[in-house]
């Protein structure tokens, strides 16, 4: 992970955060703001091709991008990832015409873009039914056409002067999920209101209901889900590793601020948290980077689940170091960054899901290890 950090990177971007962090997290005033400003900072661009309108690099700097983010406001850095993970989703898409459309608007922060993939995840792992469905229709000039119905009950950046948003369907006739770009304003999509959130209030998250909305090809981002799943599944978790590595950081760093006493007693604490962090990101960044997460996505799940631990110590050590200060509203960010941790191990994969995911694994390949060491 690159040591630069957003003070350094983008100072202006770091100072409007710090400045509004609370209002980020508690209410939805400064929410259609957000996304100009971490556009203006060039950070939806980190990792995306120069030849697309990217700034280059790798999938690393966007990471890097959403943790140094993270560390200042979690709902920030949350539609951030929003952002970035439906900028992968093009740049990975068979759809070039889609990319072509929609990329340099997502880029400039014109357009929000929206992850609703959290039902068709759950899906994948026989844990709920597909949410929405797609029955064929007649389409123009030969393409393929559907008619979508169905509701998501969570999407975040679902800004509300623009937006377009990932989700799957069943198909009636049959064969895999088909995922589609739900563009705001389009026949049949409805925005609901913002839900009532306890925290990350500023991040435009709402339910999104889909009405016999004509869909054809040129909103498909793959009509084949699973297949392109697995082959996106590491970035979407780096990426959402970024926000974890972020705060986690910053929990740290905080549990370091208090006075002597303290650091003298938690100082050892903090130095091993802060070492299993940076082997748990070194882990991502060597898998992200040599493409041994296709193959291997159980070795994904682990960082994860051991990142969500570190997190949640770190945490801990943070509001131990903070005293009563902590506790006292408008004095400290510590009651702030305790209610962003407490989103990391549910959203999807949650980190129940990630455990039940890794048991049925376990499962499958318990027998062909006990045949061939019968
Ligand atoms: C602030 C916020 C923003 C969000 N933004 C988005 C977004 O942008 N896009 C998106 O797609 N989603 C989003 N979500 C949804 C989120 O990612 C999770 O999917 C959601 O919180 C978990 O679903 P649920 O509440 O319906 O869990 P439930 O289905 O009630 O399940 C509870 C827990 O048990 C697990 N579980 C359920 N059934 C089983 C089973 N049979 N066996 C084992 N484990 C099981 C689940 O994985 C979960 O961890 C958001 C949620 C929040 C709170």
């Amino acid at each position: 992970m690159s040591t630069q950090n957003l003070a350094t990177r983008a100072p202006a971007l770091a100072a409007w955060l710090d400045a509004h962090a609370e209002t980020l997290d508690a209410d939805a005033t400064l929410a259609a703001e957000v996304l100009p400003q971490l556009a203006g900072a060039g950070l939806p661009r980190l990792g995306v091709p120069v030849e697309l309108g990217g700034s280059g690099g790798t999938l690393h700097d966007a990471i890097d991008g959403i943790a140094d983010v993270a560390g200042h406001s979690f709902a920030a850095a949350f539609v951030l990832w929003g952002q970035r993970v439906f900028i992968e989703y093009l740049l990975q898409s068979p759809n070039r015409a889609l990319r072509d459309r929609l990329l340099p608007t997502l880029l400039t922060g014109q357009l929000a873009g929206a992850t609703g993939l959290s039902n068709v995840m759950k899906y994948l792992a026989a844990l709920e039914p597909l949410q929405v469905r797609a029955a064929d229709a007649p389409g123009a000039n030969g393409q393929r056409a559907w008619r979508v119905t169905g509701a998501l009950p969570w999407i975040t950046n679902l800004r509300q002067q623009g937006f377009v948003a990932a989700a799957a369907a069943d198909r009636e006739a049959g064969g895999p999920p088909l995922i589609f770009a739900l563009a705001s304003g389009a026949p049949g999509i409805t925005r609901g209101d913002d839900l009532d959130l306890i925290a990350l209030r500023g991040s435009n998250t709402a339910s999104l209901r889909m009405d016999n909305a004509p869909l054809g090809e040129d909103a498909l981002l793959t009509d084949d889900a699973p297949t392109w799943l697995a082959q996106l599944r590491p970035a979407f978790l780096g990426l959402q590793c970024g926000m974890v590595l972020g705060l986690t950081r910053r929990s740290l760093a905080a549990a370091l601020e208090g006075g002597a006493g303290s650091r003298a007693i938690i100082g050892g604490d903090a130095a091993r948290l802060t070492e299993r962090m940076d082997a748990i990101a070194a882990a991502l960044n060597s898998g992200l980077a040599d493409g041994a997460f296709i193959d291997r996505p159980a070795r994904l799940f682990e960082l994860r689940i051991a990142l969500t631990d570190v997190l949640h110590e770190a945490n801990a050590l943070e509001l131990q170091a903070g005293g009563g200060l902590g506790y006292l509203r408008g004095r400290s960010s510590v009651a702030r960054r305790q209610r962003e941790a407490a989103f990391v191990p549910i959203v999807t994969p949650s980190i129940v899901q990630i455990k039940h995911e890794l048991a049925a694994q376990a499962k499958r390949t318990r027998p062909v290890a006990e045949a061939a060491t019968a």
